[in-house]
């Protein structure tokens, strides 16, 4: 019997920690979890979930519309931004409370406060101002939200983490960022019918991302009424009232009633205690971990956004079960990093994986490119102007399929299965002999013929 309080504590109660928490305890590691916020994490309580809640509520103004094409009158709709706050906060209370409920099912102690290491062995709950000790310990805090700190005037700007509890709906918001989260938000505010202005420093939204996808979202966004602005960025932010002056490097003036950043997010590591235990971090605090997710001290552990590896709550939640394996399971376990399907809730909606073209054609020399761009059959009678985008990138030697990039309702659905076929080792050859699904927008994948 382990002379320490418990064989694992875990620090912080995310998708990562979760995970490993209840995996650990159930090959019979006596294990605590501490969470200072909620327990659930970002993605659960203030990501992803009440993101794509919010998604599907912004939605709704563009379906109304889109109504009259298919012979519906529909009384012109009003939107209740309370409520929907209301809604959301009550799903994600429900969700908090099976997470609670499946780590005490599977035997894990939830301590609700702020853990720091006071050495490797070591945790100081600061709520309750004791110390306890483990054998192993797991940090599986995340990230926050990233704000500049030289910006006049960024304590007016709020994140993503305030957003989801905003009092009342803006006029006008500017998002400053072109990544996942401003994109998403830029779509969900204007859907609610804000004045929405996107600001974004580089060349084009979603660097990193297949640049078909990147200009054509881009174009869909503007064509929904978006103002998104490249090649800009805020100098200085100002407050006369409830109005903020934003004034960008330009020295074009904007006005709205918020600021939203979504400008990145650091791993959440100030004050843990870390780098005192002897633990490694990198440029912006990062947690070094080897492929079996072990940092530099051999009993701590690190999982998730705090290792700042693939940002991504499906990431956080393998790299958990890997660690509760090879530690408890006496299994070890190295998670696959290649081909992740990923999806931007952006509107409309995008599911990529694997290589983009440009990657791609470095890659493979004899890339064939298969691309189709059409408007969907629902908007035919919409008249809804909103095209689809299907793109294959084939290896021309081998035949493999090594990118697939959609952007269209379902596209984060679609690339589930994408990623499924990609894994198997997919050929184009396996497109053509699959049966079309008919009429669907999705049969166009198995119908593209000739190379562009
Ligand atoms: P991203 O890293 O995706 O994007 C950050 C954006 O902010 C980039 O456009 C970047 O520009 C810009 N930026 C960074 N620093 C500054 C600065 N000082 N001034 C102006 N602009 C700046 O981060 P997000 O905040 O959008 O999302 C955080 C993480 O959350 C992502 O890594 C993502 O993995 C995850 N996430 C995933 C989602 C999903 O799976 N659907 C949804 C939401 C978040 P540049 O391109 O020039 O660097």
């Amino acid at each position: 019997m382990s002379t320490f309080d418990y064989d694992l504590f875990v620090i912080g109660a995310g998708s990562g920690g979760v995970r490993a928490a209840r995996m650990s305890a159930q090959y019979g590691a006596r294990v605590a979890v501490a969470e200072e916020y909620r327990v659930g994490g970002t993605c659960v309580i203030r990501g992803c979930v009440p993101k794509k809640l919010f998604v599907y509520a912004s939605q709704f103004a563009e379906a109304f519309e889109d109504a009259a094409g298919y012979g519906w009158q529909v009384p012109k709709p009003s939107f209740d931004w309370s409520a929907l706050i209301e809604t959301k906060d009550r799903e994600i209370d429900r969700l908090n409370g099976i997470y609670i409920r499946n780590l005490k099912a599977a035997g894990v102690e939830i301590i609700p406060t702020r853990a720091e290491l006071r050495d490797p062995n070591t945790i100081y709950l600061t709520g309750e101002d004791r110390v306890v000790t483990a054998a192993t310990v797991l940090i599986a805090t995340g990230a926050a939200p990233f704000l500049p700190t030289d910006v006049p005037g960024i304590e007016h700007a709020i994140t993503s983490n305030e957003a989801f509890h905003l009092d009342v709906l803006p006029e006008h918001i500017a998002i400053v960022g072109g990544g996942y989260i401003a994109v998403e938000f830029a779509g969900i505010f204007n859907g609610l019918g804000v004045q929405t202005t996107l600001i974004y420093r580089g060349e084009e939204i979603l660097r990193g991302f297949d640049d078909d996808l990147r200009r054509l979202l881009h174009e869909e966004m503007v064509k929904k009424g978006i103002d998104v602005r490249v090649m800009s960025d805020v100098a200085s932010i100002g407050k006369s009232g409830d109005r903020l002056d934003i004034e960008l490097k330009n020295g074009d003036m904007l006005h709205a009633d918020s600021i939203m950043y979504a400008t990145g997010r650091v791993p959440n590591v100030k004050g843990l205690g870390l780098s005192e235990a002897g633990v490694e971090m990198g440029w912006n605090g990062y947690v070094v971990v080897d492929e079996y997710n072990r940092s530099s001290v051999e009993n701590i552990y690190a999982v998730g956004d705090v290792t700042h590896r693939v940002n991504l709550t499906p990431v956080a939640i393998r790299e958990g079960a890997a660690f509760a394996e090879t530690v408890f399971n006496d299994n070890p376990v190295i998670v696959d990093y290649s081909d992740i399907p990923t999806a931007v809730f952006s509107q409309p909606e995008i599911g990529t994986v694997g290589l983009t073209e440009a990657l791609a054609r470095e890659r493979y020399p004899d890339l064939q490119v298969f691309r189709e761009h059409f408007r969907p059959m629902k908007h035919t009678l919409t008249g809804r102007d909103e095209k689809i985008l299907l793109k294959l990138l084939v290896s021309g030697d081998s035949g493999k399929v090594v990118g697939c990039h959609f952007m269209g309702p379902d596209a984060g659905e679609l690339v589930q299965l994408a990623g499924v076929a990609m894994k198997a080792g997919v050929s184009k050859a396996d497109f053509d002999r699959t049966i079309a699904v008919h009429p669907s927008a999705a049969e166009e994948l198995v119908l593209m013929r000739t190379p562009q």
